[in-house]
């Protein structure tokens, strides 16, 4: 019975890497950083999912952090079969792209309007195209292992999957399309204050993710987001915050916001479209309006506001407020990384845990750390050692010690403490006998 359940993935891995490059439609899928075979994911509901072998994980990847909820939740079932029999996708406006603007523009406060798309590289794209038009100016500045989507011009030194896989940047990037793109560390006030003092008058945008979450989950230092906030406005650059991981889930709205710093666009994805292909791009309604049909910066999708995207978004949004599920998830992540953290130092290993709302990461190997430069020395071998122990267990984590950990309304604080006692379990390889 288990051996024929177990050709389940066996055979559909087969088939998958004859027709799909990598047998996966996006690289860190492949889990090439750790030892074993990806998962072959059957389905989910709640906090778990299911491979093709009939296998149960807890699920910690939440496809990516999309889903905020846990998997299928009743509230976004209910509202899909709702639109189902009205047909999903026309060319043409309908009443869910306007209620799903309307629940962002209530809950962060600085946004007048929205223009959604696909994806969050869409959004950030978009964000760019704004900011240059608006300010007819060429350059923009982001940090070292910010990941911000993969189009070309931001696909320079941009974190996890690009790190796992040790690209030694992206071939296929022209030097052309990323020559107007800066990169500077992350938490580094006095780099950024440098960068702007030199290049001010030619920079459109700033763009930063406020919490970094694609080098694992690194929050600002203290001010920090407020001085990126003072300069751009010195400078006269926009300030652009790639909330596509962080918004509504590290905290309610944006993540900058809730941290005392603040933006002039707001790129956001993942969440808002409850796991459902959708990205947005929103600010203040004078920028807004430079977008087309209003203004002269173009932008277009077939696709773009998709209705089950925005059913899905609107259902998740409806559910929120400033505490909740805020306080739960922020409860559950913190006793994830401070027991984990105190696990891993009794084992003899350094550690340092990190968590903002609903995402968070436990480094193995290092202690603090506040930047790229930083995480990038923790023990990636040990790494792979801890996901594999808590794999076989039935722990499912992102494949890459540079990718956030995340947890949603359907997980308990018994799922923690579960994940706490088989990590306690974990015998790191040079404590085998
Ligand atoms: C996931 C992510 C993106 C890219 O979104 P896609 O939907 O994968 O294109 C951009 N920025 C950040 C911060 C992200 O976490």
């Amino acid at each position: 019975m288990e051996a024929a359940q177990d050709l389940q993935s066996r055979e559909l891995r087969e088939r998958g890497a004859r027709v799909l490059v990598g047998g996966v439609n996006s690289p860190v899928r492949a889990f090439s950083a750790v030892p074993g075979d990806a998962p072959l994911i059957a389905g989910g509901t709640g906090s778990r999912v299911i491979d093709a072998d009939g296998r149960e994980f807890t699920d910690y990847i939440l496809g990516y952090g999309a889903h905020l909820l846990g998997h299928a939740p009743a509230c976004v079932l209910d509202a899909l079969r709702g639109e189902l029999d009205a047909s999903w996708s026309f060319g043409c406006t309908t009443a869910s792209e306007i209620v799903l603007a309307e629940q962002i523009v209530a809950s962060i406060p600085g946004v007048d309007m929205v223009r959604f798309v696909n994806s969050g590289t869409e959004a950030t794209m978009t964000a760019l195209r704004l900011a240059r038009g608006i300010t007819n100016r060429n350059l923009i500045v982001k940090c070292d292992g910010g990941y911000h989507g993969h189009s070309d011009a931001l696909l320079a030194q941009a974190g996890s999957g690009v790190a796992t896989l040790a690209l030694p940047g992206a071939r296929g990037v022209t030097p052309n399309s990323v020559r107007d793109t800066l990169v500077v560390p992350y938490n580094d006030p006095d780099a950024m204050t440098a960068i702007l003092s030199h290049h001010g008058e030619h920079i459109a945008a700033v763009i930063i993710e406020p919490v970094a979450g694609n080098i694992g989950c690194i929050p600002p230092d203290p001010g920090y987001l407020q001085h990126l906030r003072s300069l751009t406005k010195e400078y006269g650059a926009l300030l652009i915050a790639d909330e596509v991981m962080t918004g509504y889930r590290a905290a309610y709205g944006s993540a900058a916001l809730a941290l005392g710093g603040s933006f002039d666009l707001i790129c956001l994805g993942k969440v808002i479209g409850a796991g459902f292909p959708v990205g947005a791009v929103a600010g203040r309604a004078s920028l807004m309006e430079q977008l087309a049909p209003l203004g002269p910066v173009y932008q277009a999708g077939t696709m773009s506001g998709h209705r089950f995207a925005m059913a899905g978004g609107s259902a998740v949004l409806g559910t929120l407020s400033a505490t909740e599920p805020y306080e739960a998830l922020d409860a559950m992540t913190s006793h994830l990384v401070t027991e984990g953290a105190a696990l891993l130092e009794a084992k003899g290993i350094p550690a340092y845990g990190t968590k903002r709302g609903g995402m968070c990461t436990l480094f193995l190997g290092i202690g603090e750390a506040h930047s790229y430069e930083d995480v990038k020395k923790a023990d990636t071998t040990l790494f792979g050692s801890y996901h594999a122990h808590m794999f076989q267990h039935g722990i499912l984590l992102p494949p890459s010690q540079f990718e956030a950990v995340f947890v949603s309304r359907a997980h308990t604080m018994e799922d923690i403490d579960r994940f706490l006692s088989i990590l306690a379990e974990w015998k790191p390889p040079s404590m085998r006998s």
